[in-house]
């Protein structure tokens, strides 16, 4: 069954003149999915019965709620979704019940959700517990925006960072659409520069990203050296470090859009002053920001083990002197396995 909830306006409109609907039904449909967020098609009082019944038949509006919630100790919750294949996702390769999960994150002038695109992901980062547990399938625009949609704190949301489960440029047509409905008029009005996407590098598809949205870019960088670099990022050989950054120089980030570079620190294997340099040298002159990221142990990766604080903060002083903004992220959730690089959930195995 076509599940209405995360269609565009245009796609909206090339069903109902598919079914014969009167031409301003689609944007009410926007307007009763979106604005006023209902869930039932009954609900959706301002159009005909005849048009109610015809929808109840060839569609739904599929608004699952989470499954569980852990709250962390720090105000940090971590929502857990089953992956219900509610569409055509089709690249799945196991018959297990998979789980995905969103984080919120509450601070005090802002508050952010972490959303995942995809069940697992491909790229098999070496650091990362969702790569450790294979790749399940890519969410819909539906199942990506019913992480925003349907938890209680929806209405105080500042910011969306892509950034939990899945690459993003690796599920590019429903992020997109996704990214559509939250700043359309017809959808919620968001300004792009409230969203951020976060990508290891897909060199095409960060290219049509680029081109085609106004949206903050994150890339997960986490080493300098491109032969160090893919023996923790495997997409290194495919696109390198260097043919990225070159891309990026082709930008404007002057303006309202911000890039940044992700870099966990991890103990011995990027961490010292000789990674300090290469990554000056291969961002100078790139107005961008380093965030580094204290690594989080775990179970996935038992050899890699998180920089010393005093490391942390060599490196990172030794970046803003040598004039890349330089910050360090605030590790939020770890006791509820909600920090960057730990989200990874399978039924039966509590995380
Ligand atoms: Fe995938 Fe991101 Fe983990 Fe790499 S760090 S395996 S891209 S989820």
């Amino acid at each position: 069954m076509l599940n209405l909830f995360g269609l565009t306006l245009s796609q909206l409109q090339e069903l109902c003149l598919e079914q014969g609907f009167p031409k301003f039904t689609a944007r009410q449909l926007c307007d009763w999915l979106y604005a006023k967020g209902v869930s039932e098609i009954d609900a959706m009082t301002n159009l005909s019965l005849k048009v109610r019944a015809r929808l109840k038949e060839i569609s739904v509006v599929n608004r699952p709620t989470p499954v569980n919630c852990q709250v962390s100790k720090d105000g940090t919750k971590k929502y857990l979704f089953p992956y219900q294949l509610d569409n055509s996702n089709q690249q799945i390769n196991d018959a297990a019940v998979h789980y995905f999960e969103t984080v919120f994150i509450p601070e005090e002038d802002r508050a952010t959700l972490c959303v995942s695109c995809q069940v697992g992901c491909k790229m098999g980062c070496r650091f990362c517990a969702t790569g450790a547990q294979g790749f399940h399938g890519s969410l819909s625009a539906g199942e990506i925006l019913n992480q925003i949609f349907s938890i209680p704190e929806f209405s105080k949301l500042t910011n969306i960072v892509y950034m939990g489960m899945g690459e993003p440029m690796d599920n590019y047509d429903a992020v997109m659409q996704s990214i559509a409905v939250l700043t359309s008029d017809w959808g919620l009005g968001w300004s792009p520069h409230r969203i951020t996407v976060s990508s290891v590098g897909v060199i095409p598809m960060v290219k049509r990203f680029l081109d085609e949205s106004e949206c903050h870019l994150a890339i997960s960088l986490h080493n300098p050296v491109p032969t160090e670099r893919v023996a923790i990022m495997p997409m290194q050989r495919a696109y390198p470090i260097s043919e990225l950054v070159s891309l990026l120089r082709r930008y404007d980030w002057s303006h309202q859009r911000r890039l940044t570079f992700e870099y966990t620190m991890i103990r011995g294997v990027n961490d010292d002053e000789a990674h300090a340099v290469k990554l000056v040298q291969l961002l100078k002159g790139l107005n961008c920001r380093v965030n580094l990221i204290r690594y989080h142990d775990s179970a996935t990766a038992p050899n890699f083990k998180a920089s010393q604080p005093l490391t942390i903060q060599r490196f990172q002083s030794f970046l803003n002197k040598q004039g890349i903004t330089c910050t360090l992220r605030t590790s939020r959730g770890e006791d509820i396995m909600a920090a960057c690089g730990l989200l990874a959930k399978v039924k039966g195995r509590d995380a």
